[in-house]
């Protein structure tokens, strides 16, 4: 052989491994709901060895939805699950009423494993927005129902009672009804610690969950269960995990609750980041479904030196509404595939890319 056929040999293998690397086997979604700028920037000061700032790639997602021009969490979640921007309220449904598919039932389709980890109801919009198809977001019942038949591999959230035939008005036992297709029901944390089989579905508290400091660390563990069950899968899977409650924390404008759920958050994209880092063959994005509270730090911050910003950023912290805004809202990528997340996007974009990755895989 040649020098030059050598050299040609290299280039090739060099060409195809760094092919090879823009096609990602699995897919992590993580969405911090109401999570918008200022909310990661005030995350840099809580933690500035966040696993967030290894992420290579940065870009922005517009998050206004067909209705309105400030989205809710329904018509924002169907928008990065199904790739269409829909009426405010509406969960996976077009204006007509007519249904979009969910990335979960694509990844169904695809044989891939699907999971989803969040910290709100099991049935609350953004969940619901990647298995249900309803117009109605408070239609938690029928979304209960719904999710009986979505074929979720491993799902962890909260609000049994809308599972229990003695809390649903149809009298309906929806436990029964997921037992007898196979699931193990997990009810606390400290079970789902030791949950073994795949098809888990975890709904750790009867009514609406507690905030991160009665929750015990419920994200991240229910983060590294999901891993640990969803990499067996030979053909991949996709995993969607929501930070809930930063959302509920804006809404209200309280500081200490916020500041727990960013950081509640941070601590299972940290559990993601250890895994896709080892993993290597796994795309992650973090994002949000919009922003909330209109957060801002004050200019006051100016000159303080990192230490004490952090240590009395309460008090810089500042809230501008009780809603949602439209402010763009930060995209953070990861892993093979990474790099087409870059620069100003809209949010249908983002299940747009990560369709095309998984089918180009
Ligand atoms: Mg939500
Ligand atoms: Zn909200």
């Amino acid at each position: 052989m040649n020098k030059r056929t050598i050299l040609s040999i290299i280039c090739c293998i060099a060409v195809i491994y760094a092919f090879s690397q823009n096609k990602p086997k699995n897919v992590i979604l993580m969405i911090g709901d109401g999570m918008g700028m200022a909310q990661v920037n005030t995350l840099y000061y809580l933690n500035p060895n966040s696993a967030l700032w290894q992420f290579p790639y940065r870009g922005t997602s517009m998050t206004y939805c067909l209705s309105d021009s400030i989205t809710d969490s329904a018509a924002g979640g169907s928008a990065l699950s199904t790739g269409k921007k829909t009426t405010k309220g509406y969960i996976a449904l077009n204006r007509d009423s007519t249904a979009n598919e969910t990335l979960m039932e694509w990844a169904i389709k695809q044989k891939m494993a699907t999971g989803i980890v969040v910290t709100s109801a099991m049935t609350d919009a953004t969940p619901a927005s990647f298995y249900a198809h309803v117009p109605n977001r408070n239609q938690y019942e029928e979304i209960a129902k719904q999710f009986i038949y979505s074929n979720i591999d491993f799902a962890v959230g909260g609000y049994l009672n809308n599972f229990l035939p003695n809390k649903r008005k149809d009298k309906l036992n929806l436990i029964d009804s997921l037992e007898r297709k196979g699931y193990q029901i997990i009810y606390s944390l400290e079970d789902l610690l030791k949950a073994t089989d795949m098809k888990t579905v975890g709904l750790l508290s009867e009514k609406k969950p507690p905030k991160a400091a009665k929750r015990g660390n419920w994200l991240a563990e229910a983060t590294r269960q999901a891993l640990e069950k969803l990499a067996k899968d030979p053909q991949g899977f996709v995993l969607m995990i929501e930070g809930s409650q930063i959302d509920w924390a804006c809404h209200v404008n309280d500081y200490k609750y916020f500041k727990q759920e960013i950081l509640d958050f941070d601590r299972a994209i940290k559990v993601v980041y250890d895994f896709a880092k080892t993993n290597q063959e796994t795309l992650v994005v973090v994002t949000a479904d919009h922003e909330c509270g209109g957060m801002t730090l004050s200019p006051r911050i100016n000159n303080l030196s990192k230490e004490k910003a952090a240590r009395y950023l309460v008090n810089y912290v500042l809230f501008s509404s009780l809603y949602h805004t439209n402010a763009d809202v930060p995209v953070f990528s990861f892993g093979p595939g990474a790099d087409n997340f870059q620069g100003k996007m809209n949010n249908i974009d983002i299940h747009d890319k990560i369709i095309r990755l998984i089918n180009n895989r």
